[in-house]
């Protein structure tokens, strides 16, 4: 058994394949950001197809980063999976992947949807939305991003810290279509209109919103989506007296991040790692991996049917490459610093 795989076993207490059957074997090591219940068929059809066994270790993105860091190059992964563009472009500089060339992928995934080098990939995207309170606000009023820094909602606009990635990825996408002078006026606009201090996370605000505590906040679409289709009683009453808009960017389109994957620079299956990467671009698993977060794939021809998201409506979504944002991203943190977004 090679000296990854024993500490793959000593920090998880997985199951461990027996000496012969190590390091050339039918494993593939994968950590992971991603925790649905859905995903487990999705890794068991993987492994039906393909009779490769997947050992899995979940953690948030920041502690597999962390992790990935400390092991280096004794690391037994060989695909990370997490979320957000902003931490792809961390991990990326990190140097923690290796380029794919694989037609399948290149076929599947839109141009958009992938790092233009190989190093990474998405498998689902969620769009960045505007939660309003009905009682409160007119949804004509938030038809773009621009109008949480409007002065008509001082003291109205409730968000999480402008540091999370998600609102980092939002401010990355705001530099590369005007620059970084108007996404700063922007930044500060959000933070002088801010009902509280920033404090909990999407689900939260929208809470927050249904309350009235504030009457309008930004939200992934996926958690507006959970509560859509949640039969609990009280957010059954958040989603009454709530609604959703579809921000325009500038009028590029409402805001998309992704899931995302790679295999990483020091896999020991890279083969496997290469053949799961294809498979999650394949047309069942395409559907399970967008359905599990209701959220969408990244694969044009693959539709699902979520009655949620359907519920939500249709929106124009910006084109921008998921990859600007990343490059943006360093910029994006200086900058809500600058502006006191904590
Ligand atoms: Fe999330």
């Amino acid at each position: 058994m090679t000296s990854s795989l024993l500490r793959l076993c000593a920090a998880v207490a997985v199951a461990c394949v027996p000496v012969a059957a190590a390091a050339q074997d039918n494993v593939l090591n994968l950590y992971s950001a991603r925790h649905y219940q859905t995903d487990e068929a999705l890794y068991a059809d993987f492994t039906k197809a393909t009779g490769i066994r997947i050992n899995r270790i979940e953690a948030s993105d920041d502690q597999l980063l962390e992790r990935l860091k400390s092991e280096g190059a004794n690391s037994p992964a060989d695909v990370l999976l997490i979320v957000d563009a902003a931490r792809l472009a961390r991990a990326q500089e990190l140097g923690l992947f290796q380029a794919v060339r694989s037609k399948t992928l290149d076929e599947r995934i839109p141009a958009q949807f992938r790092d233009p080098g190989g190093e990474w990939f998405a498998f689902s995207n969620r769009a960045r939305v505007i939660v309003y309170n009905k009682a409160l606000a007119n949804p004509a009023d938030l038809a773009s991003y621009a109008s949480l820094a409007d002065p008509r909602f001082k003291g109205k606009v409730c968000t999480r810290s402008g540091s999370h990635p998600y609102n980092l990825s939002l401010v990355a996408a705001t530099i590369a279509h005007e620059g970084e002078a108007k996404a700063e006026a922007w930044a500060k606009g959000v933070v002088a209109n801010l009902a509280r201090k920033p404090q909990g996370g999407d689900t939260d605000q929208i809470k927050a919103v249904a309350a009235g505590e504030c009457a309008a906040a930004i939200s992934n679409s996926y958690y507006y989506a959970r509560l859509l289709r949640s039969t609990k009683p009280e957010d059954r009453e958040v989603v009454e007296k709530t609604g959703v808009v579809w921000p325009s960017l500038a009028g590029h389109g409402t805001h998309l991040n992704v899931s995302g994957a790679a295999v990483l620079r020091h896999a020991p299956h890279r083969e496997n790692a290469v053949r799961f990467l294809e498979y999650l671009a394949s047309d069942s698993a395409q559907r399970y991996f967008a359905d599990g977060n209701n959220e969408w794939p990244v694969v044009p021809s693959v539709k699902v049917a979520n009655p949620a998201l359907e519920r939500m409506g249709t929106f124009k979504a910006d084109p921008l490459p998921i990859a600007a944002l990343g490059r943006n991203s360093a910029a994006a943190q200086r900058l809500v610093d600058r502006a006191g977004w904590r």
